[in-house]
This record gives structure tokens, C-alpha cells and sequence, in this order.
């Protein structure tokens, strides 16, 4: 840990240190620790309320062409931007979508154009007006690396890790990095993901650890990318299919990403993970619940090797219930709290935080110096508030797996299994389910949306029907 004392004594001791930034000391400052999608955000909304924000990247980014990179494994995996990200992104980013889209990602409707199967059966095809973008989520870092870095007030300082923070009193004032250098700042914040270090930091500083609450359905995803033939006959841009809970381990997400190419995940719950040699991969595919993946994968050549990701547990760090936390520093994305990928809600959900970001940032900051503690708690209680919903849904799914570890299932998560398995067999016919499930899902509607009097009346309808099957089959 850096010894304060030796660090940050006074003023004049910290400018006599080699300090990187070349700004007057009145200017205010914040930094970035680690600029993959939540540090990326995280320094556009800083930015209209610093003078100066400074990004610190570990790796370098790709120059020419969007790349996979060291730090962001997950990038060669499925990575679906929901549709409240995406108009997140696009509110942060004017042309986001339009640059995307001019890198040969296109939209698709999220039932007209995607054979979704839930735990009943292939979902009905029809037109939802519900809209993604597919593409690679190297695209994504590239467009998002490329608007950061045209914004004045924001330095980006690749192959710069931070390994340590400068604490004065209860503050963080500046941050050590890998090559001994110092860079101070008003306001610091981890965007470190996953990996983030500030546990170890704070519990070297003597606070302590925020709890962590961790569900782990022992996820695995195997991913490759292939080409698809000219006129392949699929009528699909995705194929989207959930394990069973509890018989079928298996899933897959298959998508057409840009440049013609098929992007395949194969997803394997509670320990069944999916294979990374060719023929167990195949056969995995082969195993799905239904031939669709397998049969377009055959048609199509392989055109990269088999990547395999593993640790994808639910992971909160619970900062937003520590009474104890130094200020002048916040924590945000997976950093603070990561989500099981199947969903796939981490790009959102770190949008989200950034929006809350800014609204306390425009609550304080005038009074920034005074009310560091203040736009701290209000930040994690605000941030953590948003996780709830999709925590709810990640940890849920988990949670019926016998095999998952952490969280236990009380009577609201079991209450919620029975309300789920009583609307499943309705998901395969009725259009207003569907709909309501997928605004659920992307983040534009609560859960409470599924207590739609259509919805109820549905449900009733359909269980009179059954019970008069089975009267009838009966006698
Ligand atoms: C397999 C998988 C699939 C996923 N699929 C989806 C999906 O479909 N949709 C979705 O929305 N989300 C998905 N996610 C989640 C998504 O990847 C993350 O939520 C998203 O990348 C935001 O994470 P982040 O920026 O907080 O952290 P990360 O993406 O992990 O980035 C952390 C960054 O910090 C840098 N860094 C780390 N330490 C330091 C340091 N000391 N100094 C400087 N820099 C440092 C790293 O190099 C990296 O760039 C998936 C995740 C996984 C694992």
C-alpha cells in the first residue's frame, strides 16, 4: 500500500512528485481506472462536469480495426446490448448506433427476425417492434474508444495500470501507478471490472470489506465465429436457447454478427460446460434442445478457434451498505456489481449506474469539496437500487439449479418459480406474453408488467382447458 505520509503531505510535496497532469492545481480533476465499456461511459458523463478526466487503461487498444485485448476476455463471447443500453449509449453518444450499423451490424427484430426458445418451446414469430442491434463486441469498444477519445477534456492513457490509491485523511486524492508515477484528482473511480482491486486496497487502508454476495450456477460459455454461406436458406438473424432448469444444462446464442459471419456461443449450466475441441463442441451443438444451431453450423466454415470463459457468477460487492468508505471514490460497472452473462445486462446496468453518475454529479458538484461523502452514499445507494431488478432475474434463473452455490431460494424467489412455470407454456402462443417478457428483459418494463389483467385472463383461460383435457382423457 502507499504510505500517505509519504505521498500526499502537503501540496507542495505533491507537486514536487512527478505528477502527470499539467493542469493548474484549481482545475478540477477525475480519473477512470480501466476503460472497457463501464470506464468508457463512466468518463463521458465525467467529462461534462470535470475540466479534466483522465481514463487509465492497462492495455493498449486496438489502432486499425476492432480487436480482442488481454483485459476484456469476455469480448469473444455473445455480448446482446439491450434495448435500454443501446438508447443509453445513444443519448451519451449522438451517431453511436448509426457507426455501429455502418460497420455491417444490423438490426433485428427481436421475434420476427430471432427464433428465441424458452424452457416451453420455440417463442411465436411475429413482428414486436422490439429492436436489437447485433454485432461483435469488439465493434462496440472500438466506436465507443473512438468518441472518448474526440472528446477535449478527456486524456486516454493506455498501458497504464494503476496499482495503488493516494489516501489523505478519509480522502482518496490521487492514484499510484504500475511505473511509480502519481496522478492526483477530486474524484476517482474504479471501472476495474471483475478483477477490480479495491477490496484489497481498502482492506490494506484498514476499512472494511464491503460484503459480497456470490451466485454461481457455474456457468461456462465455448464460442466461435463461422461464415455463412451465400443464399444459406435461415430465415433467423439469432437463434437464442435456455438451458432447463432442471434437465436440460445445455444453450446456445447464435448471431449474425457483421461481415456475414455467424457468432456462436454455446452455453453449459452447472458444470456442464461446453467443450473447446472440435468434436466435443459439435456434439454439444448437436445435443441442443432443438437442431436449428447445429443444423446452420453445418452449413457454414468455421473461421476462428474455439474460445472457452468460465467465473461468470453473480458477484455484488454490497458498497452501498458500508458505512465506512473513503470519499473521492466510487466504484462502478462489474466492479461493483456483475452479472451471470446469459442475460445479458452488464453493458446496461453500467449505463444505468453512469446515468445515476451524473445526476448526483449535478447534485454536488458545485459543492463538490463539501459533499464528498455525500455523493458517495447517494451514488451507491442509487446504483445499487438499479441492480435490484436485474440481480433479481439473473440469481433467480440461478437459483434453480441444485448445484448453484450462494443465495438461498425463500419464499419470494420460490413464489416467483411457480408464477414463471405457470406462464411458461403460454410463452409458445400468446404474442402479449412475449412482448411483455422481452420489455421485461431489455430493461424497459418492470417485472410487475407480468400482472397485465390480459396476461391473468390468459393464464386462466389456459388452465380451464387443461383441466378439461385432462377431465376428458380421464374418462
Ligand atoms: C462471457 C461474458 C459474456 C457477457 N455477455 C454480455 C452481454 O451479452 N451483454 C452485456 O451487456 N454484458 C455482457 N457481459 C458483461 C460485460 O462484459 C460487462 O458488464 C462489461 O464489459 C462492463 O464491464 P466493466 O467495464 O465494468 O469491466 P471489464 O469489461 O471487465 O473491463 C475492465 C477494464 O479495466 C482494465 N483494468 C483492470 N485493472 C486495471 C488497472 N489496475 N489499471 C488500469 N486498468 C485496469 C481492464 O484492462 C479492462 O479494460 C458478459 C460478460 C461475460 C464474462
Amino acid at each position: 500500500m502507499v504510505n500517505p505520509d509519504k505521498t500526499m503531505n502537503s501540496a507542495t510535496e505533491m507537486s514536487a512528485t512527478e505528477n502527470l497532469s499539467t493542469e493548474k492545481k484549481t482545475a478540477s480533476k477525475a480519473i477512470v481506472i480501466g476503460g472497457s465499456i463501464a470506464g468508457l461511459i463512466t468518463a463521458r458523463v465525467l467529462a461534462d462536469h470535470f475540466d479534466q478526466v483522465y481514463l487509465l487503461e492497462k492495455d493498449s487498444y486496438p489502432t486499425t480495426a476492432p480487436d480482442y485485448r488481454k483485459g476484456v476476455p469476455q469480448a469473444r463471447h455473445q455480448h446482446i446490448l439491450l434495448v435500454k443500453g443501446r438508447e443509453i449509449f445513444e443519448t451519451l453518444f449522438p451517431g453511436f448506433d448509426q457507426e455501429l450499423a455502418s460497420m455491417g451490424g444490423k438490426t433485428a427484430d427481436h421475434t420476427r427476425d430471432m427464433m428465441l426458445f424458452s424452457t416451453a418451446g420455440l417463442l411465436p414469430r411475429f413482428e414486436s417492434g422490439i429492436e436489437l442491434r447485433i454485432n461483435s463486441r469488439i465493434n462496440i469498444d472500438w466506436v465507443l474508444v473512438k468518441r472518448v477519445r474526440s472528446i477535449p477534456n478527456i486524456t486516454v492513457l493506455e498501458q497504464t495500470a494503476v496499482s495503488d490509491l493516494i489516501k489523505q485523511n478519509n480522502t482518496i486524492g490521487g492514484v499510484m501507478l504500475d511505473d511509480g508515477r502519481q496522478l492526483d484528482a477530486d474524484l476517482i473511480i474504479d471501472a476495474m471490472g471483475r478483477g477490480s482491486r479495491t477490496p484489497k486496497w481498502l482492506k490494506e487502508m484498514g476499512y472494511a470489506a464491503a460484503n459480497e454476495e456470490v451466485i454461481d450456477a457455474k456457468l461456462g460459455y465455448a464460442s466461435r465465429i463461422f461464415k455463412k454461406p451465400e443464399n444459406d436458406p435461415a430465415d433467423y438473424q439469432a437463434v437464442a436457447m435456455t438451458p432447463i432448469p432442471t434437465h436440460n444444462p445445455r444453450g446456445a446464442g447464435l448471431w449474425e454478427i457483421e461481415n456475414d459471419h455467424w457468432l456462436l456461443t454455446l452455453i453449459g449450466t452447472a458444470g456442464n460446460h461446453p467443450p473447446t475441441d472440435e468434436a466435443g463442441y459439435l456434439a454439444f451443438a448437436k445435443a441442443l434442445a432443438d437442431p436449428v444451431v447445429f443444423n446452420t453450423i453445418s452449413r457454414a466454415k468455421p473461421v476462428s478457434d474455439i474460445y472457452a470463459f468460465r467465473g461468470t457468477a453473480n458477484r455484488w460487492k454490497h458498497y452501498e451498505r458500508l458505512n465506512s468508505f473513503p470519499d473521492g471514490y466510487l466504484v462502478i460497472g462489474d466492479a461493483f456489481c456483475a452479472f451471470s452473462p446469459f442475460y445479458g445486462q452488464g453493458m446496461t446496468s453500467a449505463a444505468l449506474s453512469a446515468t445515476e453518475l451524473d445526476n448526483v454529479l449535478r447534485k454536488y458538484k458545485s459543492s463538490l469539496s463539501t459533499n464528498k461523502e455525500k455523493l458517495r452514499r447517494d451514488f451507491f445507494r442509487k446504483a445499487g437500487k438499479r441492480f435490484a431488478s436485474p440481480w433479481t432475474l439473473a440469481t433467480g434463473e440461478d437459483l434453480r439449479w441444485p448445484d448453484t452455490s450462494g443465495g438461498t431460494t425463500g419464499f419470494a424467489i420460490k413464489a416467483s418459480h411457480k408464477f414463471m412455470d405457470a406462464l411458461m407454456p403460454l410463452s409458445t402462443s400468446s404474442k402479449l406474453l412475449v412482448t411483455h417478457f422481452l420489455k421485461i428483459t431489455n430493461m424497459k418494463a418492470s417485472p410487475l408488467l407480468l400482472f397485465d389483467p390480459r396476461i391473468l385472463f390468459q393464464l386462466f383461460v389456459y388452465w380451464i382447458k387443461r383441466a378439461v383435457f385432462r377431465h376428458e382423457t380421464k374418462s
